[in-house]
């Protein structure tokens, strides 16, 4: 993989271009997404954004965002629009893996292929060129980066700065992990110079929610969350039936595995959830506790030292127990 610079002297030649995710978006992957897409289109590229499923509600807000091709749902035209690129941006995933049913035909793709991520071991050698970057703090900074670095800092409009606030924001926990650096505050600075309003901004991200949801996550504090206070650790398990009595759709469940690291000494923090297609699972953790490496050792997943997530293809039943007996195994590196 060479570094991304070497395309910059490209940019200013049109091409088609196909800008791809990570599978049920969030914020970032999206954010980062659709402001590249504005970008490309403003230096006259002929751009297509392609999500590998579909999304949630509270992100149809983001300029462009209706444009952007479902692969699940829409394949015929996203297999089109692959089948003429020129050019393939990946962003916001380190495996092809994470693009689900797209990554076959990923493996095939005859376009220069440019990764822009921020995650933990990527897989380089499928890439043509790329910037991998684990401290950033999301991969909307690091497509502010390519935007400025490349000479295009004036070009950023409103359209371009809602996006990757709305992505920075989301991965930097409103700005306060560890990752929202100072140069991310002065990026974020140079985005209000745009005009945005970034009130508005949190408030489709964070405060535009049915009612369901917030009584489906009182109902999983109460009924669902187990803290295990000889390891510093907590998990909440989500069975199928309870997704289907409070009418669950893709994005309700985002951030629900943050609420437990809110408990005094708790370091890490587990959301499995039965999905029926399979077993999903998120990991959170404060301080150095590595949950790349748990989720890489026993959920074959990955992601960030410190938000990490994976799958299990065992029964939830099966899939909690072995959590709670990784637990056992990494309870010394919790205290
Ligand atoms: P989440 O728990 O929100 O699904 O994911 C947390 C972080 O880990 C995100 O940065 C996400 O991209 C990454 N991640 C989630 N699931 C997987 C997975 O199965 N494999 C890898 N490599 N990364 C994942
Ligand atoms: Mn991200």
């Amino acid at each position: 993989m060479a570094p991304i610079e070497e395309i910059y002297p490209f940019l200013s030649k049109p091409r088609k271009v196909v800008i791809i995710m990570h599978q049920k978006p969030d914020a970032d992957a999206m954010g980062s997404s659709l402001g590249l897409y504005h970008f490309l289109r403003l230096l006259g590229h002929d751009a297509t954004v392609i999500s590998p499923t579909n999304w949630a509600e509270w992100l149809k807000w983001m300029p462009g965002c209706a444009a952007v091709i479902d692969f699940e749902y829409s394949t015929e035209r996203a297999l089109a629009a692959l089948d003429q690129a020129e050019w393939v941006f990946c962003l916001d995933f380190n495996t092809l893996a994470r693009t689900r049913n797209m990554a076959a035909r990923l493996r095939k793709v005859k376009a220069t292929t440019v990764l822009i991520d921020h995650h933990q071991q990527p897989e380089a050698a499928y890439f043509d060129y790329g910037a991998s970057d684990t401290t950033k703090s999301s991969t909307s900074e690091m497509v502010y980066d390519l935007i400025v670095d490349s000479g295009h800092a004036g070009m950023i409009d409103m359209d371009i700065a809602a996006c990757l606030y709305a992505g920075v924001m989301s991965d930097t926990g409103s700005f306060r992990f560890p990752g929202a650096t100072a140069a991310v505050h002065r990026m974020v600075a140079a985005l209000k110079d745009t005009g945005i309003n970034h009130t508005q901004i949190h408030e489709e991200l964070f405060d535009n929610f049915l009612e369901n949801r917030l009584r489906f996550t009182g109902f999983v504090l109460q009924n669902r969350m187990e803290i295990f206070y000889e390891h510093n650790a907590a998990l909440i398990a989500i069975p199928w039936k309870d997704l289907v009595r409070y009418e669950i759709k893709t994005g309700d469940t985002e951030g629900l595995v943050n609420y437990p690291l809110s408990i005094q000494g708790i370091r890490m923090a587990a959301l499995i959830i039965d999905r029926d297609e399979e077993v999903k699972c998120s990991f959170r953790s404060k301080g150095n506790f590595d949950v790349n490496t748990f989720a890489r050792k026993y959920f074959e997943g990955g992601g960030h030292v410190n938000a990490a997530g994976g799958r299990s293809s065992e029964t939830l039943e099966m899939t909690v127990q072995r959590f709670v007996n990784a637990l056992k195994e990494n309870s010394s590196q919790l205290q």
